[in-house]
């Protein structure tokens, strides 16, 4: 069911910025929790909340520059591409490394291990999601003795105490 001040053109979509994901009424310039998603029955976190001023920045990057100045996006790739060269010919193609966002979709990461261990030839290609939760799994470990997620939201509205 929709909120009472929901615009009627808002569409049902997901956060894209972590694994809860949540489910996001959107419209222009308007967002909210989905009440129907079982994620998150209709709340959002604050990231969530402001996934539509993210669009609206008037200081947001949308041309390519270098050193400051705008270039063309075919320059830009060009430079991008030149340099990824002269380091693999002049230090090997493990001298290059990627470090994706925990945020690309499976194809799309897919794409980029193919660009760096197919093609280019390096090993060294990771994503912010194993960083992000190292330090989780470290918590873990050593408050459970495992890496494991303990539980899950329904076990809240079941326990008698939380420790946070
Ligand atoms: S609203 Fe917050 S908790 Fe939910 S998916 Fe987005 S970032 Fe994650």
């Amino acid at each position: 069911m929709k909120h009472h001040d929901t615009p009627a053109d808002s569409i049902a979509t997901t956060c894209p910025y972590c694994g809860v994901g949540c489910g996001v009424l959107a419209a222009p310039g308007h967002v909210e929790g989905d009440h129907r998603h079982p994620a998150n029955g209709g709340r959002l976190c604050v990231k969530g909340s402001a996934l539509h001023e993210t669009l609206e920045d008037a200081n947001r990057l949308l041309v390519p520059k270098v050193a400051g100045y705008e270039v063309t996006w075919e320059e830009a790739i060009d430079r991008v591409a030149g340099a990824i060269s002269d380091s693999v010919r002049e230090h090997g193609a493990e001298s290059v490394a990627f470090y994706l966002s925990g945020q690309l979709l499976t194809e799309d990461y897919y794409i980029a291990n193919k660009l760096a261990k197919g093609f280019i030839g390096t090993p060294h290609v990771d994503t912010n999601s194993r960083l992000c939760m190292s330090s989780a799994v470290a918590a873990h470990k050593r408050a459970f003795g495992e890496d494991c997620v303990p539980g899950c939201y329904e076990d809240l509205e079941l326990a008698d105490l939380l420790v946070l």
